[in-house]
């Protein structure tokens, strides 16, 4: 296949791997990008939303290039149970600004427009060739890969896995475990389409302004999980997903649950008359700090959600894969400019420099978030939901009892289903996990 030897070779075009062969071509390393897909973005899922700040790290003039969709001017959180939903909107002006802080994006178009850049900077980028296996020298360092074309060997310094949640390459060679079914979200996705008129008109948008709902409840069934809409141009992308050892357990289907959710009386008349497009499905990681593998060794690196690098409570994943794929780069471009060799002593420069980042940061502030989610997700995602709803029913509905009374029932409520010792219990666990 390609006889020469490169300085790197990237495992995969997404949004880690783009970043990480972009910044390495732009520093003049030679680098060959991997892509299964038949093109960027062919094989990625996401909601999306695109975290402006990250991105202008890697290219600053994004925002005049790039397939945006929507700039986000509102966030909506959504308490769901069956019937009926309490919101939180957090909408300003402010994001009207010149240089938005959020967009909607498409991933296909997206990922194919960000390979585009890694290839102005230089880069050698390959689609439809799966990389199939490290290669090893006789002391078990990587030097290069193997893959699906005819004499695929390939050599470089070193190989950055920038494969995806299910990395396969890193859990075959032994450098991860694979994911455990508490450790990964399964997600299913639909893309809907309608008149732009109509999804300006449905979610009180003019022009490029967009909005995101994040919505969870007794919409997961009990299960640790959460659904979402996010306005683009002439489609709403809606998806829902629960962690796959929740599936597994309790027998529920995805797309049994993206139904449910779209019959919802708050979800349905936002997308009434639409016309379905797209399916997806997609896991997500979700074990948070905990679950981050060996980051680095002997001719190596891993980044991005093969490294299981997502904040799932912020609904932050792409901009931690494109903040990994970018320091690894960095620690890669400084090691080979002092001329030393790609060991994992070397590469350590990879993962300090990303525990001095937000990403580490973030996940480690999370870190018992995860586990707490899950062992309880009864009570978060069914219990307090519903009670949460009849609280404000209660509160709002007018009726002639009089208040004292209202709020006497209320406090009752949440007694009986929790008890004084549960609601103290899951206030306790839940500041503990979020402090
Ligand atoms: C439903 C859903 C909604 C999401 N919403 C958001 C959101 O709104 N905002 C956000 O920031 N994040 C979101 N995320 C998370 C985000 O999508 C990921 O964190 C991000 O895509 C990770 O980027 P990555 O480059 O690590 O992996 P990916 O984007 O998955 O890219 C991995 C690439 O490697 C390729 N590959 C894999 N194995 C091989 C191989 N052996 N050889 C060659 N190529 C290979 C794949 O084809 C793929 O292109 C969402 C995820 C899902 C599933």
């Amino acid at each position: 296949m390609i006889e020469e030897r490169f300085d790197a070779i990237v495992v995969g075009a997404g949004m880690a791997g783009n970043a990480a062969a972009l910044t390495m071509a732009k520093r003049g390393m030679k680098v060959l990008q991997l892509e299964r897909g038949e093109y960027p973005g062919s094989k990625n899922v996401q909601g999306a939303i695109l975290y402006a700040d990250m991105m202008e790290k890697l290219i600053p003039e994004f925002r005049e290039e790039a397939p945006l969709e929507r700039h986000l001017v509102e966030q909506r959180f959504w308490i769901m149970d069956d019937r009926s939903h309490v919101g939180m909107h957090y909408r300003s002006d402010d994001f009207n600004e010149e240089r938005p802080n959020r967009y909607t994006i498409i991933r296909a178009q997206f990922d194919k427009w960000f390979s585009s850049k890694v290839r102005e900077a230089g880069a050698t980028v390959l689609c439809e060739t799966t990389v199939t296996e490290l290669a090893r020298d006789d002391r078990e360092r990587v030097v290069g890969v193997r893959t699906d074309r005819r004499d695929g060997e390939i050599h470089a310094d070193v190989v950055v896995l920038a494969e995806g949640v299910n990395g396969l390459l890193g859990t075959r060679a032994g450098l991860r475990a694979r994911p455990t079914p508490d450790n990964v979200a399964l997600a299913v996705k639909e893309m809907h389409f309608l008149p732009r008129e109509t999804i300006e008109a449905r979610f009180n948008l003019k022009g490029d302004e967009g909005v995101v709902i994040e919505a969870a409840g007794t919409i997961s069934r009990g299960m640790t999980g959460m659904g979402f809409i996010y306005a683009n141009k002439e489609c709403i992308s809606l998806g829902i997903g629960c962690l796959v050892a929740d599936f597994q357990r309790t027998g529920q289907t995805p797309y049994g649950m993206l139904d449910h959710f779209k019959q919802h009386p708050s979800v349905a008349p936002l997308i009434a008359g639409s016309e379905v497009k797209e399916y997806s499905a997609h896991l997500i990681p979700e074990g948070g700090y905990k679950a981050i593998p060996q980051l680095h060794g002997d001719g190596w690196v891993v980044v991005g959600d093969a490294a299981q690098l997502n904040n799932a409570i912020h609904r932050e994943g792409s901009n931690l894969a494109m903040t990994s794929g970018r320091i690894a780069a960095e620690a890669i471009v400084q090691v080979k400019s002092r001329r030393e060799p790609m060991t994992a002593t070397n590469l350590s420069l990879y993962k300090k420099m990303l525990d001095d980042s937000f990403v580490i940061k973030d996940l480690k502030k999370y870190k018992d978030l995860p586990t707490l989610m899950h062992t309880h997700s009864q009570n978060f995602f069914l219990t307090y939901p519903q009670l949460i709803s009849k609280a404000m029913q209660n509160f709002v509905r007018v009726d002639g009892t009089p208040k004292a009374e209202k709020e006497k029932a209320t406090l009752k409520s949440f007694v009986r289903a929790r008890s004084w010792t549960g609601l103290f219990g899951d206030a306790c666990r839940f500041a503990r996990a979020w402090r």
